[in-house]
This record gives structure tokens, C-alpha cells and sequence, in this order.
């Protein structure tokens, strides 16, 4: 228990119409920038409840709505000048992870310009410390997923290193985050099953995690219950407005947990199949979590043994709802993973696993997962 610490400065609110109940909270300013993905605003019913709640308020707002998936440095930088020259002084993100991560970067491009002879450059995002503080900014989901509203990290495409890349800053946490089943009762399924096994992938990754305290393991293992108690739910695909508030509630709370321990090699390996192969970050951590916990058993087998008893299934049975939710037809070539994980053996979390990790175990894993 030496070196604890929690930080969780996001206000949460759940529950049906949580927006509209609570607007005054959503307000964060005198004029707002939302930003969020190319259809899912719209088609969650998110971006009109915000636009009902500003309009009545006479909130000027403009509805920039160009993120795309895995959004890259360059398109958050354009966000930013776009916060700058319609004034605003708040941002409301609506979406998946993609337009939430996105909204944080646009949050510290809208303060701090960008230049490449000034004093802060491109790239300078990774560093994590900015003159200028970021705008503040109001969270709604619309994927049960990455817990991006309560996490200070947004990952980014970074084309410079083939891969995609955090930063982390405690100025980029929400302000206010709005959890409502209503945003996410309508998602496609397989969208569902990838955000929902990246949420548990969170969960288990903080829960293995060298980083996990008594309090980040009480958290993740009430997610864990959560996620299992709904397994044949996110195979089948009978969700109501409550399920997916539930849902929405584990993925937030995973961001809790990653926010104090960070994540694990099933993150940074993720990272060359999204990169490369297109595959969605839940999917591609999916591919993986089965033989990083048998890995963490062999060295931890009572954590396991905990995780198993949260989830309501055994790690074989957990392997199968794996393979269940998450089909896919393509094939993978011992080159390409040779290549990824020669970028995957750099990143931090590598520090973080409960098992020591070089480039021969994860081109081990790489392979017993992939090939
Ligand atoms: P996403 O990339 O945000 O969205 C995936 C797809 O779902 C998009 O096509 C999106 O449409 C659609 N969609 C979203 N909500 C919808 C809705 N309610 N109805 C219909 N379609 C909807 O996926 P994600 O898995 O939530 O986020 C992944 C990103 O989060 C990755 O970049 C990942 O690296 C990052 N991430 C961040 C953290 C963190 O701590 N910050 C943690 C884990 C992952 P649109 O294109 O129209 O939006
Ligand atoms: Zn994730």
C-alpha cells in the first residue's frame, strides 16, 4: 500500500435522459464546440438532446463532425484551429473513443497553436505539460467501451512511427461525464461485442496490472461482474436501455481503473492490428486477452482465480466467449507480426505486466493468438 494515490476529478452522471435532467452541468461555458464522429451523434440521439439543451440555454454551438475511427494527430490539430476560430470557450464530446480522444487533443490545440518554429510543436502533445490549460470539456459516450470520459489519455494515429500513440495529462480528463443506455441500445452488434471485450480488457489489464491497488482491484472486479453477468446478452444481442446503461457504467468504471494503473501488452500489441490490418481496438485486444491471462495464471494464478469468479466463467469458458464474439475470416503472416512487435516491445505498459516481457515473448504471443 506504499506510493497510493486516486485521482478521479470527472463528475458522472447515469441514467435515462441524464442530459436533460442535469443541463445545467453540461454547460461548461458561453460558447461550444461538439465534436464528435461522422454519424454517431445523430444516430445515437445524443447530438440532438445536447443541441435541445444548448439552444433552450442560448449556447451558440457549432457541430464539428469529422472525426473518423483511430482519429490521427493532424486531424485533431485541425479540430483545434476550428475551436479557435469559432471562439469557443467549451467542448462537448459525443461518440465512441474516436471522437472523445479526439476531443481532449482538440481541447490543447484550441490553447496552445501548433507551429513548427514556435515553442510548441505538432508532436509536442506527447509531452503532457502545455503553457495553456486545454478547454474544458462535457463527455457522452455513445460506444460502452474505452471509458475515455474518465481517463486522461487520448491515443492517437501517429503515421510518424506506424502506430498509434497516447498522451496523458491530468488537464484533459472531462469535466462531466453523461452515461445514458439510450445512446447505446441501438449500436451495431458486432460494435457492441468489440466495445464491450475492450472494456473488460480494461478491466483485467488494470485488475493483472503491477500498478493495481486494493481500491482499482475492488473496482475492476465489480465491472467484471457486471460484463460477465451480460455475456450471453452481448452474444445474442438482446439489449435493453437498462443493459447498456449497466454496460456503459463497467466501461466507464474500466476507465477508472486504467486511469490509475494503465494497461498492459494486450493494449500496445493491439495497436499493429488496428494500425495495419484495420481491425477494431476492441476486436484486436480481444485476439489477445485469452493467452496474456493464461500468461498472468502462471505467474498470479490466485488473480485469476478472482477474475474468473467476478466474470461468472473460467478462463477456458471466457476464451470461448472470446472466439464467440469476435469472428473473423482473415489470415496473418509471420513477416507482419515480426514487424509489430518490434514496435509493441517499446511502449510503457510493457513495465506494467505481472510476467517479464522482452521481444521473443511477444512475438511468442503474437503468434499463438495469430498465426
Ligand atoms: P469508435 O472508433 O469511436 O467507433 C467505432 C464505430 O462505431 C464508428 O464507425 C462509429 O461511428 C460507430 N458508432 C459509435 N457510436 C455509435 C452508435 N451509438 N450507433 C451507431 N454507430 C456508432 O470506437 P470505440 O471502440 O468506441 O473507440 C476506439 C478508439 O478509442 C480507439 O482510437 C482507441 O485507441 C481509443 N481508446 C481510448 C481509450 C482511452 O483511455 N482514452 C481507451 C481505449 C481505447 P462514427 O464514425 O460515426 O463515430
Ligand atoms: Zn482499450
Amino acid at each position: 500500500m506504499s506510493n497510493l494515490k486516486f485521482l478521479m476529478p470527472t463528475k458522472i452522471t447515469v441514467g435515462e435522459n441524464c442530459v436533460k435532467n442535469n443541463f445545467s452541468d453540461l454547460i461548461l461555458g458561453k460558447r461550444c464546440m461538439i465534436v464528435t464522429g461522422k454519424t454517431s451523434g445523430k444516430k445515437s440521439g445524443a447530438l440532438d438532446d445536447v443541441t435541445d439543451v444548448l439552444r433552450t440555454n442560448g449556447i451558440e454551438y457549432l457541430v464539428y463532425d469529422r472525426i473518423g475511427n483511430n482519429p490521427t494527430i493532424e486531424e485533431t490539430a485541425e479540430g483545434g484551429a476550428a475551436a479557435r476560430a469559432f471562439g469557443c470557450d467549451f467542448l462537448i464530446g459525443i461518440g465512441g473513443g474516436s471522437p472523445l480522444d479526439a476531443c481532449k487533443a482538440i481541447a490543447v490545440y484550441a490553447t496552445n497553436i501548433p507551429s513548427e518554429n514556435g515553442d510548441f510543436k505538432l508532436y509536442d502533445i506527447y509531452k503532457g505539460v502545455y503553457k495553456n490549460k486545454p478547454l474544458p470539456m462535457a463527455a457522452i459516450p455513445t460506444t460502452a467501451g474505452t471509458g475515455s470520459e474518465t481517463t486522461p489519455y487520448s491515443i492517437l494515429t501517429l503515421h510518424k512511427e506506424k502506430t498509434k500513440k497516447s498522451f496523458s495529462c491530468p488537464d484533459v480528463f472531462y469535466r462531466v461525464a453523461f452515461l445514458d443506455g439510450r445512446y447505446t441500445v441501438n449500436l451495431p452488434l458486432q460494435i457492441a461485442r468489440n466495445t464491450a471485450i475492450d472494456a473488460l480488457s480494461h478491466l483485467l489489464e488494470g485488475y493483472t496490472n503491477k500498478k493495481a491497488s486494493p481500491l482499482t482491484d475492488y473496482i475492476a472486479l465489480e465491472g467484471m461482474r457486471i460484463l460477465g453477468k451480460h455475456a450471453d446478452i452481448l452474444r445474442n444481442g438482446n439489449f435493453t436501455v437498462d443493459i447498456c446503461t449497466e454496460l456503459l457504467w463497467a466501461a466507464c468504471i474500466g476507465g477508472i481503473v486504467i486511469s490509475q494503473t494503465g494497461t498492459t501488452i494486450v493494449h500496445s500489441m493491439g495497436y499493429g492490428l488496428t494500425y495495419y490490418r484495420d481491425i477494431p481496438h476492441g476486436m484486436a485486444n480481444g485476439f489477445l486477452l485469452g493467452e496474456y491471462l493464461e500468461r498472468v495464471r502462471s505467474v498470479a494464478p490466485h488473480r485469476i482465480s478472482e477474475c474468473e469468479a467476478a466474470m461468472g466463467m473460467s478462463l477456458d469458458k471466457f476464451k470461448i466467449f472470446l472466439s464467440d464474439c469476435l469472428p473473423y475470416n482473415g489470415a496473418f503472416s509471420k513477416d507482419e507480426i515480426t514487424e509489430w512487435a518490434k514496435t509493441s516491445i517499446k511502449a510503457r505498459n510493457v513495465a506494467s505486466c505481472p510476467f517479464d516481457v522482452d521481444y521473443d515473448t511477444e512475438l511468442e504471443i503474437y503468434e499463438n493468438c495469430l498465426l
